[in-house]
């Protein structure tokens, strides 16, 4: 196949992950150093993007972002924050609420429905049933962990079962949270801090829900109701009627250093692929793959993970170095 043609067929899309990657690493080098090597669905869209326009993809996001990103209305945000204790507090009532509203019962409902269609459990399935629609995403946070309890046999220890269900739902809720929390740090407010005009943000801060009327409520009200505005900073209503708002700070004391993370994100066109030999990937024996710039790789060495592995070798040598000595100890003698 002719590679520099733009009619070129797609069906070359369906080679394989590594096919694909050698070929992006030809013809867009700077959107394949951004991506894992086996991150098939990003590598095939970037590749699929060059075949589509005969240009690679990077250059394109390129001139999109010189043009700056377009938002179609002036979008007033609102992030309702809470400190990390009372947030992981508040997602553990909310789980135990779930189980007492009966959530069991709605997994064994829908197990019951996957065994009649004979779909997989986790399938897609569930999205044809509309009644389930509205309570899908919380259902499928806990449906999974649910199954051994609706499969337990009868020597079964099924409260045990329960609890560990119950349990992981927390540590689920948990994760997805986190990374709702990441995609606003990474993703919306780099995004609206490049048009701060059109799409201002403030933080809400709902850690204590005593104070939620005026720290949340009455900021984010589009009408005024009890005391005259002046004693309370309406945000909405102000920025219905185009008047000048306060800065982020003067709402919520944090929001300085919240919505200006010091974490830096260096530039994608000065990514590339960080080999960590540490943590070794489960798929891959050949090493642990980071893209990214400095700042990318300075953040993985500070990542939980590579630490723990940093001081499991560190203490593995150190017995080891322990052993050796105590041999040659026992030699001696
Ligand atoms: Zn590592």
């Amino acid at each position: 196949m002719n590679y520099d043609s733009p009619e070129a067929d797609m069906s070359f899309l369906d080679k394989s992950t590594g096919e694909l990657f050698q070929f992006l690493e030809k013809v867009d080098p700077v959107s394949a150093q951004r991506f894992h090597p086996s991150d098939r669905r990003k590598i095939q869209s970037k590749v699929e993007i060059y075949l589509r326009t005969g240009r690679p993809a990077s250059e394109l996001y390129k001139e999109q972002k010189e043009s700056g990103v377009d938002v179609r209305w002036d979008t007033l945000i609102f992030w309702v924050w809470s400190e990390r204790d009372a947030l992981n507090e508040r997602l553990d009532k909310r789980v135990d609420k779930m189980i007492e509203m009966g959530v069991e019962d709605e997994c064994r409902e829908l197990y019951s429905v996957a065994e009649r269609t004979k779909a997989p459990v986790t399938s897609g399935i569930f999205q044809a049933i509309g009644i389930y629609l509205k309570k899908l995403k919380m259902l499928i946070l806990g449906y999974r962990e649910f199954v051994p309890v609706i499969e337990a046999r009868a020597e079964d220890d099924v409260d045990a079962l329960r609890k560990e269900a119950i349990q992981q739902m927390k540590t689920h809720t948990r994760q997805y949270v986190r990374s709702q929390l990441s995609w606003i740090n990474n993703k919306l407010i780099p995004l609206c801090g490049q048009q701060t005009s059109r799409t201002p943000i403030y933080i809400l801060n709902a850690t204590d829900p005593t104070t939620w009327t005026t720290k949340v409520l009455r900021p984010a009200l589009s009408i005024v109701q009890g005391p005259p505005p002046s004693l309370f900073p309406h945000l909405t209503l102000a920025f219905q009627n185009g008047a000048e708002l306060p800065s982020p700070s003067t709402i919520f004391d944090r929001a300085d250093e919240l919505l200006n993370p010091t974490r830096k994100i260096s530039p994608p066109d000065e990514w590339k692929h960080w080999l960590c030999e540490l943590c070794k990937d489960r798929k891959n024996s050949a090493g642990f793959v980071v893209v990214g710039g400095d700042a990318e790789w300075n953040a993985h060495l500070q990542t939980r993970v590579h630490r723990n592995r940093l001081r499991r070798l560190k203490k593995k040598e150190a017995f080891d170095e322990w052993k050796a000595k105590q041999q040659q100890h026992i030699q001696k003698e």
